[in-house]
């Protein structure tokens, strides 16, 4: 899912889940940025910097939010016209849960709306070259997952789709609405589904048969069929990296990476690799104050 916030946003906190004390939370996402630039992790999870909206991740969002919506429509009415119709009522009601996104159409850089909208519907129209929704009946739409590993790390994150075959093949379905990767790349893009492999595995005792993504940005889909070493290898990656993120977070070490992303970066001032200095690191009475995290399991959880 790449969209403009990750609900599941990573917790260091103690949280009892299931009975477990866990020692924390990771998604897709936050291990992405961890993996990316360590600092980059520390600015999103821990201080909790805020971010601009950014044109393409608002795109990304509200195609996703129409595609998960499109499906609510009885089949024969699941066309291209009507997703393009449904553009507009979607974003302005994620305009309403996220008033900052207007910022998008005003001032100096202000985005033509027509023009954004029109992009969107590109995407859409790709999308409809891609599959046709008339003849599929997803069995999940952006469905929350989550699973406390043996380590005591909870694992979470949200699946766009889930596709199950009247013979009990599980797909996992993602949507993008960028470019497909480069062949070095595609690791990095698959980490993200086999995570979610690894989750349902585990909480289904079902191996998915087919991880899937969708790139509406050029019309390519990446396929993978995952086998238990691949989920089992994806566990120990999980493992080291929270293992890592724990000596971080107890030595206060957080190691700018210099990458590609740097350009995209919002927090590219307060960076040494560009010249900045990071703030100090929150306090423990300020993490603890910090923003409550949607509950998990019943149970609240707070950032960290
Ligand atoms: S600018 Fe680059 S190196 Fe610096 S925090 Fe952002 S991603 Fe990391």
């Amino acid at each position: 899912m790449d969209q403009l916030f990750d609900p599941t946003d990573d917790v260091a906190t103690p949280t009892i889940v299931d009975g477990v004390n866990v020692l924390g939370s990771l998604s897709p996402s936050r291990a992405a940025d961890f993996m990316t630039c360590p600092l980059l992790y520390r600015f999103r999870t821990i201080d909790r910097l805020p971010e601009k909206p950014s044109s393409a991740a608002a795109r990304g969002t509200v195609v996703h939010s129409v595609l998960e919506r499109l499906y609510d429509e009885p089949a024969p009415e699941r066309t291209l016209t009507r997703a393009v119709e449904l553009l507009r009522p979607r974003w302005e009601a994620l305009c309403e849960e996220e008033p900052e996104l207007a910022s998008l159409f005003e001032g100096d850089d202000a985005l033509d709306h027509t023009q954004w909208l029109a992009e969107c519907g590109s995407l859409l129209e790709t999308y409809f070259r891609l599959e046709d929704p008339q003849r599929l009946e997803p069995a999940e739409r952006e469905l929350y997952v989550e699973h406390v590993l043996d380590s005591k790390l909870l694992i979470r994150g949200y699946i766009d789709r889930v596709d199950v075959a009247p013979t009990g093949e599980v797909r996992v379905v993602d949507y993008k609405s960028g470019r497909s990767p480069s062949e070095l790349f595609e690791a990095k893009a698959l980490f993200q589904m086999k995570f979610y492999a690894l989750v349902l595995w585990r909480t289904r005792a079902t191996i998915p048969t087919l991880l899937q993504l969708i790139y509406l940005g050029n019309g390519e889909v990446l396929r993978y069929a995952p086998d238990e070493a691949d989920l089992r290898a994806t566990e120990r990656k999980v493992n080291a990296l929270w293992a890592a993120i724990t000596r971080a977070t107890e030595s206060g070490n957080w190691p700018a990476r210099k990458n590609p992303l740097c350009g995209w970066c919002d927090h590219k001032a307060l960076c040494p690799e560009w010249g900045g200095t990071p703030p100090p690191l929150p306090s423990e009475e300020d993490a603890a104050a910090a923003e409550e995290l949607p509950p998990v399991d019943g149970v609240s959880s707070y950032s960290g």
